[in-house]
């Protein structure tokens, strides 16, 4: 069941433009549009849920999977040096886009992140 005013449903759904990077039955691997550095990746449920609270223990599973499988991904391709694995709960935590997603952000020393 998708939320018809959410945009990351949007892109589920395929009525909202993304760059695809994985896609599964349940979970979706896509381009964040403002990178906090490059290969800035985002995975979702393709159902709707707010947040980690939500997820029923199959969609928990199968978007930690994939969040394994973009990661590693990364790591062969972009070969950073780490990677940075956030998840926002509630617009009091910085989440704005409000269906569950995890954040993927390639680290290296002195990236767009570093003190
Ligand atoms: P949050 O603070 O909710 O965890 O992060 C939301 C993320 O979604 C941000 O990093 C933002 O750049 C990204 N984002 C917001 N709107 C869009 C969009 O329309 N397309 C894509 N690909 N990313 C988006
Ligand atoms: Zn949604």
């Amino acid at each position: 069941m998708s939320d018809e005013t959410c945009i990351f449903c949007d892109i589920a759904a395929n009525k909202m433009p993304a760059f695809r990077i994985y896609e599964d039955d349940r979970t979706l691997a896509f381009a964040d549009i403002n990178p906090a550095t490059p290969g800035h990746t985002l995975v979702i449920p393709k159902q709707h849920y707010v947040n980690i609270m939500e997820l029923t223990p199959g969609d928990v599973a199968a978007v930690h999977q994939t969040v394994q499988r973009v990661a590693r991904a990364i790591k062969a391709t972009l070969k950073p040096e780490g990677i940075m694995i956030a998840q926002l709960n509630g617009a009091a935590a910085g989440q704005v886009i409000m269906h569950y997603h995890v954040h993927l952000i390639p680290r290296n020393p002195g990236d767009a992140l570093s003190a």
